[in-house]
């Protein structure tokens, strides 16, 4: 046994403002404050959309990890977001009603709940609040109104910031991005291309099911406000300053330097709101089903439905560094499978062979200190990969060492790795064999029959009666059964996810 303390490596993330990795120190010791951009309620979120989440609970469970109370805000978009991506174009949750002829708030509460399934399937911890947009209206128009004099002007079609007016707009993008502004579809009497609405009035005769009575007439409010408002409420304090500020890569590039933008005007300085702003790497398909307005997309629910279990997606999501890329597809997907496999089938090794029940205790404290010596070193290891800009993909290969090392004690083996699952959120401690045997939506067998048809096949080739052997094989195959034979784990057989 050795007395070595838990978690200790200095925590160092990439801060997309200075593109660098920075040791991290909260404003106030001991507690971090995080705010991470949530979904737009007008349809379901993608896998994509759904990568941002998984970061983010990574990013707040490995504070957590390190001994940090984290206080976490994610916002629901439920009012503002374009469909131009931009300052034209309908109000997406508009478009969405009127497409499904319903009212935006049926809209809005139905796909909101379908997006905390979605969290709750892949055991990411809900946030300490969920924000949403339409509940903060007044305090939008109060920002928007404090802001006006010196940052805005006022068209037509509403009231638009103007970013020449803060120092350094645009510095989170890398400077003035000129191509992602171009894209932009033009605002007549705009005086910037980068200049964005803070308020949007209704068109003259058009009534709205969403809108609101503001200084600058009906109407609502821009996108970007809703962000700067809830974070800076919420999590700001009298310095209108907190800690992390989280979000997808195509945030860096517009939505976040307005944010920016906003948060300098309403603190009068330079200061953005928050200390490190950062940004995950996108979920590709190449396949083209990550676009969540084109529609035909990916989902969760598609995947449980094929018969995948949610943390498969999850390990998958893990298994690249959040800044990187990640492709999608049937065999990045079943590669996940297998390895979350493999570390179930592991844990029911040790789990049977358990003498006691110290490793379920719920105190990281205890269930990393005094750890025996051959798995102090994994533990080490494990906390600098996390402590190094959250190199989960370096992290993982650890927690499967420490599954399988040989010679140490299994209630200590099993101690270590609960300890470091409270970092990945893979549920290991619960998650069986059974229960990644998902019985797909349109499955026409279920796995008692597939285990029944195998055991036929067995029997034929017992028999050596290998045309029924074959022509079993073949006709589970038809129904998307893969047998597998000779499979190290002794799976026996997957569903194809091709
Ligand atoms: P939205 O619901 O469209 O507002 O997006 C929710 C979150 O998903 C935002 O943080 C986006 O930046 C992020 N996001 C969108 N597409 C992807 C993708 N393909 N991969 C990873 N994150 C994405
Ligand atoms: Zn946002």
């Amino acid at each position: 046994m050795t007395d070595a303390a838990p978690p200790s490596a200095p925590l160092r993330l990439f801060n997309s403002l200075t593109r660098a990795a920075e040791n991290f120190a909260p404003i106030t010791p001991g507690i971090v404050r995080v705010y991470s951009c949530g979904p737009t309620v007008y349809n379901y979120a993608h896998l994509g959309n759904l990568r941002a989440y998984v970061f983010t609970d990574t990013l707040t469970r490995v504070l957590r990890w390190k001994g940090y109370d984290v206080t976490h805000v994610i916002n629901i978009t439920d009012v503002g977001h374009l469909t131009s991506d931009a300052d034209a174009g309908d109000d997406k949750m508009e478009a969405a009603a009127r497409a499904q002829a319903k009212s935006i708030w049926d809209i809005a509460a139905h796909y909101t709940e379908a997006f905390k399934s979605n969290i709750a399937a892949l055991n990411i911890v809900e946030p300490s609040r969920w924000s949403v947009a339409t509940d903060h209206i007044a305090e939008m128009i109060a920002f928007a109104t404090r802001i006006a004099p010196e940052h805005c002007y006022e068209l037509d079609t509403g009231l638009y910031f103007d970013s020449t007016t803060v120092p350094d707009y645009g510095a989170l993008a890398g400077g003035h991005d000129d191509a992602a502004h171009a894209r932009i579809d033009p605002v007549a009497g705009k005086r910037h291309a980068s200049d964005f609405a803070i308020w949007r009035k209704s068109p003259p005769g058009e009534q709205r099911q969403m809108e609101w009575d503001s200084p600058w007439g009906k109407g609502a409010p821009g996108w970007h406000l809703e962000c700067s408002v809830m974070s800076l409420k919420y999590l700001g304090g009298t310095e209108h300053q907190f800690d992390i500020h989280t979000g997808g890569i195509d945030h860096r590039e517009i939505h976040h330097p307005n944010e920016i933008a906003q948060n300098q005007a309403f603190n009068c300085t330079s200061h953005t709101g928050a200390n490190w702003w950062m940004h995950n790497n996108f979920l590709v398909d190449r396949g083209g089903k990550m676009s969540k307005s084109k529609g035909g997309f990916t989902t969760l629910f598609s995947l449980i439905d094929r018969g995948v279990h949610p943390l498969a997606y999850r390990l998958l999501c893990l298994s690249a560094h959040y800044r990187s890329e990640l492709e999608f597809s049937g065999e990045t997907l079943g590669a996940a499978l297998t390895r979350l496999k493999r570390l179930v089938m592991a844990m029911e090794g040790l789990k049977a062979r358990a003498e006691d029940v110290t490793w379920q205790s719920p105190d990281r404290d205890f269930l990393l200190s005094n750890l025996h010596p051959k798995l102090q070193p994994i533990a080490d290891a494990f906390d600098a990969a996390l402590s190094d800009d959250l190199m989960v993909p370096r992290a993982i290969p650890l927690l499967e060492e420490a599954a399988s090392i040989k010679k140490v004690p299994v209630d200590e083996k099993l101690c270590l790795i609960a300890g470091m699952d409270m970092a990945l959120g893979l549920d290991l401690l619960n998650l069986t064999r059974a229960d990644l045997r998902l019985t797909p939506k349109d499955a026409t067998l279920t796995p008692s029959e597939i285990e029944a048809e195998l055991d036929r096949r067995k029997a034929a080739r017992a028999d050596k009666d290998f045309a029924t052997s074959d022509a079993i094989r073949d006709a589970l195959a038809a129904q998307g059964v893969e047998v597998m034979d000779g499979d190290p784990l002794g799976w026996e057989w997957r569903l194809n996810l091709d």
